[in-house]
């Protein structure tokens, strides 16, 4: 094999950030996938559809010439959040699920819901209109280890929302455990995850072993390499309810501490990177990377948006990826030596 060629593919969990970061996190997408579902996590957060699409504007103004990316709008869930919010959202052919934060839980999720009783209203709104909800799913509370929020998220407020909301369409994003992966495993068709590369890619080792790495921290943060495993045999495993992401949970560089620019600047894991490295390490990998999620209609479903229509015809097959494999390994071989393995 001398060369791999990869179908244009979508990406379910983007955070593009705003403002001049734009010009860079935009073209940076644009170039390799044909829709990302764009989380709403700003300064201020997205909250409106009104929000929604001055925010799409802004997107799709700094698209490249050429490249046909649609941002798929989603809203962000707050303790103020109304049911008419989202009959309009689900009114909007642009708006395509809502993001539930717990308050405090990662970036820019001060403004994220307390408690999710109170919203049980919400909840229903949703169900009815078909609205998918996306959960950055960790609890917050402080007496809670961090390597044990996503499981305790799932005893104390997955398993209920589930049981209460049959019909609601629920995507678990950015899984890090197996539990997570035993969770969507054994729930119904409505219930989907996002796992990022960079869950697949590391453990807890390689972020803190030798002392701590702080570039690999991201929240959810790195866990056991058991977890690490499950969430690999999950996207191995055929299940279309797992979807894999790249990694771009890119925040702003204008910090002063130290761990957090370095947060800002590595994790640029586009499928140009990071699938490569998973190809050359694994290579039952390769079907599972040839198979791209936005041609399988289960996949596509679970966030209630069309089948993709970025046929040849309107991306010309020049526009795909296509690397000789002495690329690959000479980026492999330059990205090892940068995450120091
Ligand atoms: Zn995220």
């Amino acid at each position: 094999m001398t060369s791999l060629t990869l179908t244009l593919p979508d990406d379910w969990h983007i955070h593009l950030r705003d403002g001049a970061a734009l010009s860079t996190t935009v073209p940076d997408v644009a170039r390799w996938a044909g829709r990302a579902i764009v989380m709403p996590n700003l300064t201020p957060p997205v909250l409106s559809v009104a929000d929604a699409l001055a925010y799409r504007d802004r997107i799709l103004a700094e698209v490249p010439e050429g490249y046909a990316f649609e941002p798929l709008m989603t809203l962000y869930l707050t303790d103020q959040t109304t049911s008419a919010t989202i009959a309009e959202a689900a009114a909007s052919p642009h708006v395509h699920g809502i993001k539930l934060y717990p308050a405090g839980a990662t970036t820019n999720s001060a403004s994220g819901v307390t408690a999710l009783e109170p919203l049980y209203p919400i909840f229903e709104a949703m169900e009815m209109h078909d609205v998918p909800l996306l959960i950055h799913g960790e609890v917050t509370d402080s007496h809670c280890d961090i390597f044990d929020r996503e499981k305790a998220f799932i005893e104390l407020a997955l398993i209920p929302l589930v049981e209460r909301f049959p019909a609601l369409r629920i995507v678990f994003e950015h899984i890090t455990t197996g539990d997570a992966v035993q969770f969507i495993e054994n729930a119904s068709q409505n219930v989907a995850a996002t796992v990022t590369a960079h869950h697949l890619l590391y453990n807890r080792n390689h972020l803190l072993v030798g002392g701590v790495k702080p570039h690999l921290f991201c929240l959810p943060v790195l866990k056991r390499d058991q977890h690490q495993l499950a969430l690999r045999a999950a996207v191995t495993s055929g299940n279309s309810r797992f979807f894999w992401v790249p990694t771009q949970h890119r925040i702003p560089v204008r910090t002063r501490n130290p761990a957090v620019v370095a947060r800002a600047v590595t994790p640029r894991m586009r499928p140009s990177n990071s699938m490569q490295k998973c190809l050359m390490r694994r290579v039952p990998w390769i079907d599972w990377k040839l198979s791209p999620a936005s041609t399988d209609p289960t996949f596509t479903d679970c966030h209630a948006i069309p089948r993709p229509s970025h046929s040849p015809s309107k991306r010309s097959l020049s526009q795909r990826k296509s690397l000789s494999t002495g690329a690959l390994l000479c980026r492999f071989e330059r990205e090892k030596k940068w995450a120091g393995l």
